[in-house]
């Protein structure tokens, strides 16, 4: 059975003090649900968050790691450092990485591989572009991504992998995918890795939508089938948006 999730992903937001007052809310606010619910502080606040909700169920997660054990990378952070504050699932991928600090295919490639070593669980992000979309090209960029990501993995990985389907052109922009073309990528998505593993991995594994999620719009989106939850940027800096699609799922 694959699990249903919801993440906040905060990136370059929030000061100590922020952070500290957005969990604080978030814990007072939190829904009962099914759902694993999971926030993505910057790096800075990861320790202090992981404390700060110690008797929470919410997960702290991180934005990136680098696939090296340790060394010299100054900036740097690796997987036993954030095994060792207690944060087992990081975020590999995510389009600003990408686009912003040269992440190719081939890093990500090796970044997963070196948090599964670590038996970490990996949310990996991918998407097309708004050209690649009007191209028609759409479902060719996402079997590529997955493809040099994640069809080298032994079957067995599957069950630490969390998918994330965040089309660029929908990130930030208030721009949201259609429910429709959301399911109809997350179905893309699953026929996909059904021809490269097996039906059974295709069926299990847990595929996130995101881009520009909203209380609006939320519940439209996880009511299609394919749609296992989401990653949430904007939305999840203000806790009461944050609960409302909490709420959605
Ligand atoms: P957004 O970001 O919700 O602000 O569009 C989503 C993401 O980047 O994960």
């Amino acid at each position: 059975m694959r699990s249903k999730i919801v993440a906040g992903n905060w990136k370059m937001n929030k000061n100590l003090e922020e952070t500290e007052a957005l969990l604080t809310a978030l814990s007072a606010k939190l829904p009962d649900t099914q759902a694993e619910v999971m926030v993505a502080p910057t790096y800075v606040n990861l320790n202090t968050s992981v404390r700060h909700l110690e008797s929470s169920t919410i997960q702290v997660i991180a934005q990136n790691m680098h696939f090296a054990e340790n060394g010299a990378y100054t900036g740097e952070i690796s997987a036993d450092m954030l095994l060792h504050i207690g944060i087992d699932t990081v975020i590999i991928g995510h389009s600003e990485r990408r686009a912003y600090f040269g992440e190719t295919d081939e890093i990500l490639a090796k970044k997963v591989t070196a948090a599964l070593a670590k038996n970490m669980r990996v949310m990996f992000c991918f998407g097309e572009e708004l050209e690649d979309r009007k191209s028609g090209n759409h479902f060719a960029v996402v079997e590529s991504q997955l493809k040099n990501a994640l069809f080298s993995l032994d079957a067995g990985s599957w069950s630490k992998i969390i998918l994330a389907y965040e089309p660029v052109w929908a990130i930030g922009t208030g721009e949201t995918a259609s429910p429709e073309q959301a399911q109809e990528m997350h179905a893309f998505i699953r026929k996909t890795i059904a021809g490269a593993f097996d039906a059974g991995i295709a069926e299990n594994v847990t595929i996130l939508y995101g881009g520009s999620v909203k209380p609006a719009n939320a519940e439209e989106i996880f009511s299609k089938p394919d749609v296992d939850g989401g990653l949430i940027g904007g939305a999840s800096l203000n806790a009461d948006d944050f609960v409302a699609i909490i709420k959605a799922i």
